[in-house]
């Protein structure tokens, strides 16, 4: 049998089910999930230089002091966004490198992404379609203010941490809606789930967390 030279090294399927087996060690359990991890070319989304540890589970420099969310967090978040749900909408705040963007479509019928950092979100549209993503619709604004154009939504993910929740996500937040969100200042933020229910919200805490802060306003440096 020919070898497959592309799969050999640090992008192989080996070292992307290294990778899965760790964050099963770590508590991920939906196997959908973990799939979807497999299949996702993380090394795509980052720097040529760092791609050899793509398959890390860490977050990695993805330019204008942002970075690609540790594939756990990833993996973790969208596990408590997909439980037992269909979803139909889903708005991301803080596209970054679009890694995490491209996990979601691959649930959710739509993703709507904003990033307030000009430069990254148009390296991360190039990736979307270069990987046929027509599903992704993207905006350069401030994710304080959700994108309520679009909404309410099923699910809503947010990859930076605010303070407190803003008040327009748990407004553009469907019935049985789902937010997950980091929440707290640096050095001392917990996971969150916010439910929408008949008469009012539900929230539940997971797991401590480090990311970067949720800003306001937009960037245009590119
Ligand atoms: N999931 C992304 C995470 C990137 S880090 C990835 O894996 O690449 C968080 C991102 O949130 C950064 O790109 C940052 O610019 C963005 N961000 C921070 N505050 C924001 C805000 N108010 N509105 C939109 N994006 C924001």
């Amino acid at each position: 049998m020919p070898l497959d030279i592309k799969g050999i090294g640090m992008t192989s399927q080996r070292t992307r089910d290294r990778l899965a087996k760790t964050l099963v060690e770590m508590g991920i359990k939906s196997e959908a999930v973990l799939d979807v991890i497999r299949k996702t070319p993380r090394h795509f989304f980052i720097d040529e230089a760092l791609a050899s540890r793509a398959y890390e589970n860490t977050a990695l420099p993805i330019g204008f002091n942002q970075t690609i969310s540790q594939p756990y967090i990833v993996a973790k978040m969208t596990e408590i966004l997909i439980k037992d749900k269909e979803l139909n909408n889903v708005l991301e705040i803080g596209t970054g490198c679009g890694y995490q963007t491209v996990v979601i479509a691959q649930f959710a019928q739509y993703v709507y992404t904003v990033e307030r950092v000009d430069g990254l979100l148009m390296r991360a549209r190039e990736r979307f379609q270069e990987l046929n993503y027509t599903n992704i619709r993207s905006k350069h604004s401030d994710g304080n203010v959700g994108w309520s154009a679009h909404g309410p939504y099923d699910g809503i993910i947010v990859a930076a941490a605010p303070i407190g929740v803003p008040k327009a996500l748990i407004e553009q937040l469907a019935l049985n809606g789902r937010l997950v969100i980091p929440i707290g200042e640096s050095g001392e933020q917990k996971l969150l789930l916010i439910t929408r229910t008949q008469d009012g919200y539900n929230e539940e805490f997971f797991d401590s967390v480090s990311f970067v802060p949720m800003l306001a306003g937009i960037d245009t440096s590119r």
